[in-house]
């Protein structure tokens, strides 16, 4: 008899996503004419830059040409694109790497979901709440954690770091011993991010107690303030410590065409049961060449044209255009009266609904009323109770429309 692994009766389902898909329906076939803009989904809506076309393209003539077909690629990545990887996001701001310290993968969701493997279920995770969700979720899979409160919203042996209104979204050092510690800058979903000096408590927190920090890096491309760290490497120190996971998927629309990197400093020790180090670097690598194969070349030749100067600047148009998006929304919200974090170094904005309404009553009222469609923030956790959050990845027109509406109906 095939058996389950128990862990995944411990999941009560995707609730979020479904949820709100049915809400909408149910919605639409009772008011067939509500023109419904959805600013509630974290993908992007700008195609991919011309330059990354002309690569891939380029890139698919080779594979059909006998002397330029490539089979199986390296596990981690080619070179040609690792070296423009360290030479572009790291080099200029001062952080040196290694060419076997960079991962290139199919994704950051792949990759944070998956790295947690190489530790012993006994350890300890942290993780904000509100947060993205998959940080969790694969950990539950894994056994690390303990059942599902209902009541709560909350797993046992998980050690929840609240980011509140108080705290300005920013989380506090755990009370308790953790092991591994989940932290995402620029975050999904409150859009807010740290300074260098409060990345660095996290840092010397990891170094004093042997802990690893995953610090997911996927919105970085939208730091528009100077003086915000864009890696966790830029903390004196982390390299002992951190892990740092990017990804090409918001930074240049390659939601739809996967390709991502994880930066495995070998510097960084994990322990055996006799306390004895051994190098993360190297069971990553072990892991990846055992479970993963690659990711395309053309794939991996689009990416490496974003390096270029032409790809640079189609890039930044791209992130500029939804830069924008997060102001009109963060202004415009501001002027209707809400409490706004975020949209400024990342694509999310993170609203307090008002007064003491739910989440989901939020998404009603807002469905009903503005036909604006977003995420209830419970969605991402207990305290992401009572917020809300809006994405900039949308048109112009719509992000207007919907901002316009909010302002007129939502008094
Ligand atoms: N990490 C965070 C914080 C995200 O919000 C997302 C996507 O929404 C991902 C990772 C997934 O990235 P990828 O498309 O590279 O799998």
């Amino acid at each position: 008899m095939a058996q389950i692994n128990e862990n995944y009766l411990k999941l009560p389902g995707s609730y979020l996503f479904s949820e709100i898909a049915r809400r909408v329906n149910e919605f639409k076939v009772q008011n067939p004419d509500a023109d419904i803009i959805r600013l509630g989904i974290g993908d992007v809506t700008r195609p991919l830059a011309p330059v990354v076309v002309e690569a891939m393209k380029q890139a698919v003539e080779e594979m059909g040409r006998a002397e330029t077909f490539r089979g199986y690629g390296p596990e981690q990545g080619y070179d040609f694109l690792i070296e423009k990887i360290i030479a572009n996001d790291y080099a200029p701001r001062g952080v040196q790497l290694g060419m076997d310290e960079v991962f290139v993968s199919d994704g950051a969701k792949s990759d944070t979901a998956n790295f947690q493997e190489i530790f012993g279920v006994d350890n300890i995770m942290a993780v904000t709440d509100p947060v993205y969700p998959v940080y969790v979720d694969s950990n539950v899979m894994a056994g690390r954690t303990g059942n599902y409160d209902t009541e709560k919203g909350q797993y046992g042996r998980i050690i929840y770091l609240p980011c509140t209104e108080e705290g300005d979204m920013k989380p506090e050092l755990p009370t308790a011993p953790v092991d591994m510690i989940y932290l995402c800058f620029p975050n999904n979903p409150t859009g807010m991010t740290l300074t260098k000096e409060e990345l660095k408590v996290w840092v010397d927190y990891a170094r004093e107690n042997k802990a690893i920090i995953l610090f997911d890096s996927a919105y970085e491309a939208f730091i528009r303030e100077e003086g915000v760290p864009r890696s966790i490497y830029e903390v004196e120190g982390a390299r002992e410590v951190a892990v740092e996971f990017r990804s090409f998927s918001k930074t240049a629309g390659f939601t739809g065409t996967r390709c991502a990197y994880t930066v495995v400093p070998k510097d960084i020790m994990i322990y055996d049961f006799k306390g004895e180090g051994h190098s993360l670097n190297k069971l990553w690598l072990r892991r990846q060449t055992t479970k993963f194969n690659g990711v395309s070349y053309p794939v991996q030749a689009g990416a490496a044209a974003v390096y270029t100067e032409e790809g640079k600047k189609q890039i930044q148009a791209t992130i500029d255009y939804y830069m924008e998006n997060a102001r009109i929304i963060r202004e415009g919200l501001q002027e209707a009266g809400f409490k706004v974090f975020g949209g400024v170094n990342a694509p999310y904005i993170w609203m307090k609904t008002p007064g003491t309404m739910g989440s989901w009553e939020f998404f009603d009222k807002l469905m009903t009323e503005a036909y604006v469609v977003g995420t209830p923030g419970a969605g991402f956790g207990a305290n992401g109770e009572g917020f809300f959050r809006l994405t900039a990845f949308g048109t112009r027109e719509n992000t207007e429309k919907a901002i316009e509406r909010i302002k007129a109906r939502m008094k």
